[in-house]
């Protein structure tokens, strides 16, 4: 089953055979992530087409840069991108519990058990676990949201280094958290991440406030602002190109003159219409004249020209103002507020610092080449999400395994009780929860089958289902006092995507099944080939 060349199984195939097959995409799929998770993981050396090359830890990063052919191989990366796109972490997890199950239900097939009622009893298992999760979890604590960040970042980077982008992680979460509707929200959107490749790794750390990479537009600005108001133009404060936008007659010498001076008077008015509005500071999208630098300056006003769109939103949520397409068409409502700016010369780069009413941080990630640096805002984007989902339902379960070792010998009781064919899937599904204290214990050089066996005997000898393996001590512990947790929405999504995952591949196998006396009708063998839509 574990045959790497079938990543570019291209072959057509039908009936059992296709199953086999596409069980076996999976699980080599699988292999390929299978070394990476927990702590102990080790690292993968991705190079690109253009030879780029990049070291990562991470599951999804790995799956998604693999040039993966097979269409099940695909199915199980978009379950993992869906992972990492809602809760930012159990990327890995879920392709290992996918191609476990798959393999399990492999074994199931093969003593006569249909595709079918394997579908149906993944699927009673699933709606069990998530069902009985609820008795697994605990409510977080400010320190306990820490440990779940420290924990997504498992094997990246280095301890200390862990600790502190977990520190930031949860110092940005509450910078962001907004009331809205009677509901919190921490949306991990609005913190910027900014890069500077040079400075070491340690010097990685996050800022209140907004900052972008900015240079005021004239040193006479001021540089130092305290509370006051902002406009944000989604435009400029320039001269109108002659080339393109206006058409002039030119009879004597004095008509340019005329014309630059009437364009500058007009210029001039909208920096009136800033103060009327008591506007201290302005951010541009398009330029600034030159010759307006000094009127700028002269009426107090601090401005920046040439932000990216996506930064003027980002400074618009911050203090509560309305992007405006001119001056001349703002309003006091657009107008915003904010606590303070300033500006900071980091290296060799200005930057602008905003701190506004709404929160707003800024992560500065830092590392010696680009590659580290990658790396470390990676880490971030993880740490933040489970930080932010912690922050809006904070929610734990035990990790090292502990809370997957839990469920399966729920489901294994619950199967007892269950009396068709159906019974022999859920016991399946239980052993295929059980890959992940497997593949820890792996990872970690210890016996894969002896730790399992331990751990479920501990679990049930104390009833403690915190019973789990930390791989940086190798010692079955309580991971709740071990402070391994993770949020339970990380399971919950990981249970939903890899059995999700598995039942549809089991599904694509059932329509041949169901076919093969008769041959394979061209439009399903065009789904296999991945050239017709999803069927399901
Ligand atoms: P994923 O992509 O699935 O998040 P990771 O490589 O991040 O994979 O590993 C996550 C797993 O590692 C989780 O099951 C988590 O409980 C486990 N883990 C993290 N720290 C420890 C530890 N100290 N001991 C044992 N397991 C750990
Ligand atoms: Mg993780």
């Amino acid at each position: 089953m574990s045959d790497v060349s079938i990543l570019e199984e291209t072959d057509r195939t039908t009936g059992r055979d296709a199953l086999r097959k596409n069980i076996q995409a999976a699980v080599a799929l699988a292999g390929a992530v299978r070394s990476t998770l927990g702590p102990k993981g080790l690292d993968k050396l991705l190079v690109d087409d253009e030879g780029r090359s990049m070291v990562t830890n991470d599951g999804i990063t790995v799956l998604e840069s693999a040039k993966v052919e097979h269409p099940i191989a695909h199915m199980l990366i978009a379950a993992s991108a869906t992972q990492d796109q809602t809760v930012r972490d159990g990327t890995t997890t879920t392709v290992l519990l996918a191609a476990e199950w798959l393999q399990n239900a492999w074994h199931l097939v093969a003593q006569g058990v249909h595709p079918a009622t394997i579908a149906r009893g993944y699927r009673m298992a699933e709606v069990y676990c998530k069902d009985h999760l609820d008795s697994l979890t605990f409510e977080a604590t400010t320190e306990d949201i820490r440990s779940a960040a420290m924990t997504s970042l498992a094997g990246k980077l280095h301890q200390k280094m862990q600790s502190t982008i977990a520190g930031c992680a949860v110092e940005a979460a509450e910078a962001i958290l907004m009331e809205s509707n009677g509901t919190v929200v921490a949306d991990p959107t609005r913190v910027k991440v900014i890069t500077r490749s040079g400075p070491s790794l340690e010097q990685s750390k996050l800022i209140t406030g907004l900052a972008l990479p900015k240079k005021r537009a004239h040193v006479e600005m001021p540089s130092s602002l305290g509370a006051g108001s902002i406009l944000l133009v989604d435009g400029g404060l320039e001269l109108r190109s002659l080339s393109s936008d206006v058409q002039l007659s030119v009879t004597s010498t004095s008509v340019l003159q005329s014309f630059r001076e009437a364009e500058e008077q007009r210029l001039l008015e909208q920096v009136n219409m800033l103060v009327d509005l008591g506007v201290t500071l302005l951010a541009c999208r398009e330029g600034i004249d030159d010759s307006m630098h000094s009127h700028l300056a002269n009426a107090g006003i601090k401005a920046f020209r040439r932000v990216a769109k996506s930064d003027l939103e980002l400074l618009a949520r911050g203090c509560g103002a309305r992007l405006v397409p001119s001056i001349h068409q703002a309003k006091e409502a657009d107008v915003g507020v904010f606590i303070s700016s300033r500006c900071e010369r980091w290296g060799d780069v200005d930057h602008w610092i905003l701190e506004t009413d709404e929160g707003g941080a800024t992560f500065v990630a830092t590392g010696s080449t680009e590659t580290v640096v990658g790396e470390v805002e990676r880490c971030f984007a993880d740490a933040l999400g489970v930080a932010c989902r912690l922050k809006e339902n904070p929610k734990l379960i035990a990790g090292g395994g502990a809370t997957y070792i839990a469920l399966a010998r729920r489901l294994r009781r619950y199967a007892e009780t269950v009396p068709g064919r159906e019974q022999l899937a859920i016991e399946a599904f239980a052993d295929g929860l059980e890959t992940i204290p497997r593949v820890l214990a792996e990872n970690a050089g210890m016996d894969p089958i002896d730790t399992l066996l331990q751990l479920v005997s501990l679990q049930s000898k104390s009833d403690d289902d915190s019973m789990g393996l930390n791989v940086l001590t190798r010692q079955p512990e309580d991971m709740r006092v071990s402070k391994v947790v993770e949020p339970a929405r990380v399971v919950e999504q990981a249970l939903s995507g890899a059995s999700e995952a598995t039942i549809a591949v089991l599904r694509i196998d059932d329509v041949l099944w169901a076919k093969q006396e008769i041959g394979v009708p061209d439009d399903v063998q065009a789904s296999l080939d991945g050239t017709a839509p999803d069927r399901r």
